[in-house]
């Protein structure tokens, strides 16, 4: 039975949003063990408690697909028909948009760039994550700054959009719904209004926005929408790719192979219909299932309130990490713009993977550092001008080990708590004021800081563990 929270209480950390993990303790270099303060939910989230539950349920069941008379390939079709429902429902999809199941963001992403009418334009900002980025380079796409505000945004893309040649051919603007190194969100309806006014199309990268504030593909006008279920509670491979039949029927699909196809002689393919036109090869059911389990679960949460829950979050560690000495957060647009639940910043002199790698080790606290799959916005945050990035990469394709610059991110989801906040701003002061307490040295594998020694043993797991440089142990 579900325990639903009273209307008033908090759904950050209710019982119907509990997640697996939330109590792990982890080593630190220091000896002993503390509670594993995750502050890296933007780059990956942990699974619900409900979604690994349904999920060790439906294996069970577990069968092959559509095509299985059997009596659990019946079920575990539709569970997994019921995930597309699910997906749909959470970001309020037309009735006739297609939901496909793809494994992540970049994936769907790719299989719109891949069955895009031929001739489409696209138009895409600098600043997007390489997920919505570099898929545009296999057509004609025209990138524009990274904008200074959210108006600026709205400026430039219909200047660029009126200016492209207003021929019969398809237009579609790439755009995200917030940003995963600055947690800004973009006005996805106005860009819509924009893009429709313009004979354009949009699709939002939603995999930042999905798990933190409310989508609305039909109010908002987003015809296209890309996510990952990693994101959002569900770690288990699956994503989806939402919208717009016709561009997704017209050609042929993205990947070719069984389940694609209605019939096939040696010399003609009839391709299927959507979905299972775009869903070639056997499908990830559990990914799915997980991933609209995570819907259904974040759906009657509230996603308003989520979101509202998120921002008070925010604006406690914004007050408590400015009493921090040298805490240098980094926005691009204004400091009032509405934001997701994360910080990126550097502190004082501090190298940002040693930042990080002394926060693991002698707090017990996982965040992320480096330049977040969004170099072009990184250079702009960081203030690197055009010449330095040109020898960067002129270095860095001699083979030379540059050092990049970066910085360091936290971000916050379900479960997190002021008492985490309150642990990274101490350990953060304690950086600041007195240093690590730990040595530290630059591994060669990785040019990244990392204990030396690092005597934290790796937990005892039921599976084959073979060491990555990003995490060495006592050899180093
Ligand atoms: N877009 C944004 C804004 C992201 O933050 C990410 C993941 N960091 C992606 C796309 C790509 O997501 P995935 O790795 O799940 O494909």
């Amino acid at each position: 039975m579900t325990v639903q929270p009273p209307e008033s209480a908090s759904v950050h950390g209710s019982n119907l949003l509990r997640l697996v993990g939330a109590d792990t303790e982890v080593p630190l270099v220091t000896g002993g063990t503390r509670r594993y303060v995750n502050l890296d939910f933007a780059a990956s989230a942990p699974a619900l408690v409900r979604v690994a539950d349904a999920v060790n349920e439906l294996l069970e069941w577990y069968s092959s697909v559509h095509r299985g008379a059997g009596f659990k390939s019946r079920a575990a079709t539709a569970a997994y028909e019921g995930a597309r429902e699910s997906i749909r429902r959470f970001v309020n999809a037309r009735d006739d948009d297609a939901v496909i199941i793809t494994r992540n963001t970049t994936d769907s992403i790719n299989l719109l760039a891949g069955t895009l009418p031929p001739g489409t334009h696209v138009v895409a900002f600098a600043g997007e994550h390489h997920a919505n980025l570099l898929p545009w380079k296999r057509c004609g796409v025209r990138y524009l700054p990274v904008p200074e505000s959210a108006a600026q945004m709205l400026e430039q893309l219909e200047a660029t959009l009126r200016d492209l040649p207003h021929c019969d051919d398809p237009h579609l603007v790439a755009a995200t719904g917030a940003s995963n190194v600055t947690g800004e969100r973009w006005p996805v309806a106005e860009i819509a209004r924009i893009a429709h006014e313009n004979g354009a199309r949009l699709l939002i990268d939603g995999a930042q926005l999905a798990p933190h504030a409310p989508i609305d593909m039909a109010a908002d006008g987003i015809d296209y929408l890309a996510i990952s279920g990693h994101k959002l509670y569900a770690p288990y491979g699956a994503g989806a790719l939402v919208g717009k039949r016709d561009w997704l029927i017209a050609g042929d699909p993205f990947l070719r192979g069984g389940g694609a196809v209605k019939l096939v002689t040696v010399e003609e393919t009839l391709w299927a219909d959507l979905p299972d036109r775009q869903e070639a090869g056997s499908p990830n059911v559990i990914g799915a299932v997980a991933l609209g389990v995570a819907c259904d679960t974040l759906a009657e949460a509230g996603m308003d309130r989520v979101a509202a829950e998120e921002a008070e979050l925010m604006t406690y560690a914004r007050e408590r990490l400015a009493s921090v000495s040298g805490f240098q957060p980094y926005r691009v647009w204004p400091a009032d713009h509405p934001r997701t639940a994360l910080l990126t910043f550097n502190l004082g002199e501090t190298p940002y993977d040693l930042l990080a790698a002394v926060l693991s080790a002698e707090h017990g606290i996982g965040i992320r550092h480096g330049c977040f799959c969004a170099h072009p916005l990184m250079m702009r945050l960081l203030r690197v001008d055009d010449a330095e990035a040109t020898r960067l990469i002129d270095a860095t394709r001699a083979g030379s080990h540059e050092r990049l610059p970066g910085a360091a991110r936290m971000s916050f989801g379900l479960g997190t708590t002021r008492a985490d906040i309150d642990a990274v701003a101490d350990a953060l002061r304690s950086i600041s004021t007195q240093g690590p307490q730990w040595t530290y040295a630059v591994h060669p594998d990785t040019d990244e800081y990392e204990p030396d020694p690092d005597p934290r043993p790796l937990p005892p797991l039921p599976m084959r563990l073979v060491e990555h440089p990003h995490g060495h142990g006592e050899s180093a």
